[in-house]
C-alpha cells in the first residue's frame, strides 16, 4: 500500500522513534509546530477517523495510554500538552493513515478553529 506512515513503521522510510509497541509507533514531526511535536499513529493502517471502527477502539485508546507515559518520559506532563486528529480536507489532514499530533514544550495558542 502506497502510504507513507506504513513505511515509516516498516522502516522503509526513516524517522525519529519516541515509542513502539505491538500497537503503535510514535516518532518525531517531520516539521514541527512546537518544541515538542511527535506523531502517535496506529500500526494498523487506517486511513481517516471516518474509517475507525468499533474493534479498532482499543487501538485508539491505547494511543491516548501512549501519550500519557510519552508525557511523563518527556516531563511535560505536568506543565501540559495537546493532542489533535484531523480528518479530511477542513481539518487539514494530509497523510491519509490515522495520527494523533502530540504538541508540547511552549504555551500553545488556543484558538481551535
Ligand atoms: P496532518 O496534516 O494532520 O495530516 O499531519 C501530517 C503530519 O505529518 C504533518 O505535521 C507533517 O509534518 C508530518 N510528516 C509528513 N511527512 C513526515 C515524515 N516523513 N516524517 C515525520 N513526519 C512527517
Ligand atoms: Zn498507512
Amino acid at each position: 500500500m502506497d502510504c507513507l506512515f506504513c513505511k515509516i513503521i516498516k522502516g522503509e522510510i526513516p524517522s525519529e522513534k519516541v515509542y513502539e509497541d505491538d500497537l503503535v509507533y510514535a516518532f518525531k514531526d517531520i516539521s514541527p509546530m512546537a518544541p515538542v511535536h511527535i506523531l502517535i499513529i496506529p500500526k494498523k493502517h487506517i486511513s481517516t477517523i471516518n474509517d475507525i471502527e468499533e474493534y479498532d477502539e482499543s487501538v485508539i485508546g491505547h494511543i491516548f495510554t501512549v501519550a500519557n507515559k510519552i508525557a511523563k518520559e518527556l516531563g511535560i506532563d505536568e506543565e501540559g500538552y495537546r493532542i489533535v486528529s484531523n480528518c479530511n480536507k477542513n481539518a487539514g489532514q494530509t497523510v491519509f493513515h490515522v495520527h494523533f499530533h502530540l504538541l508540547a514544550g511552549k504555551e500553545l495558542i488556543t484558538t481551535l478553529g
